[in-house]
């Protein structure tokens, strides 16, 4: 790599059936990338590239152009992952994760968030195992709070609130992040300032009884 400033950008499809690519939006990243730079393929359904700080602003445009989300990548709300909606877009409520991603995503917040959501309770996108977890269960929705899939101290989130309407879910993480990020101290993750700040207090400050 030369002495140019790279910036990460996080990039994927968007939401749909599954975390899949076109050749044109592969020929669109191409473009922009030297024949040796490193791709990088996360666990959360991104892909990461770097590219030079003047580049950003074209790059991102180019990028949506051609059917890309394009995310920061650092202390914020990563894009939401999600499972393959096999019953159907409507059935397993793609709308509501697409319009929860575009609410949430690269929101600012102590340590980068991982939320997850899954379009029934057989939770295929593991939302019990990332900082927000959602599962739609027939027509309502649950809202699972700190897991954590890496380390020793690994664990199942825990369910906040459930039979939740979409704008209820909307607003409710919305609160949780507005929480989380005027409590939560530098780097410190979700679950971890739950159990610092406590689930009892936390909820109190969310008005669920
Ligand atoms: S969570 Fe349910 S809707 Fe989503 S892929 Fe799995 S079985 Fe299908």
């Amino acid at each position: 790599m030369d002495n140019k400033k790279y910036i990460p950008l996080a990039v994927n499809g968007g939401i749909g059936f599954g975390a899949k690519l076109t050749p044109k939006q592969l020929i669109a990243l191409a473009k922009y990338l030297d024949e040796d730079t490193e791709i990088e393929l996360t666990t959360f359904q991104q892909l990461i590239i770097q590219v030079t700080e003047d580049q950003i602003e074209s790059v991102t445009i180019e990028l949506e152009n051609a059917g890309f989300s394009v995310y920061k990548v650092g202390s914020y709300v990563k894009s939401l992952r999600t499972c393959n909606f096999c019953q159907g877009a409507e059935e397993e409520g793609m709308p509501i994760a697409i319009e929860l991603n575009k609410r949430i995503a690269g929101q600012q917040v102590p340590f980068t968030l991982r939320p997850a959501y899954t379009g029934c309770p057989n939770a295929c996108g593991e939302p019990l195992i990332n900082d927000i977890g959602v599962i739609k269960r027939k027509d309502h929705y649950e809202l699972y709070v700190g897991g954590q899939a890496k380390g020793e101290d690994a664990r199942p989130g825990v369910l906040l609130k459930d039979h939740l309407e979409p704008e209820e879910l909307f607003s409710l993480v919305d609160s949780l992040l507005e929480v989380y990020r005027t409590n939560g101290r530098k780097r410190e993750r979700l679950g971890k300032f739950i159990d610092r700040y406590g689930f009892d207090k936390l909820k109190n400050e969310l008005k669920i009884s």
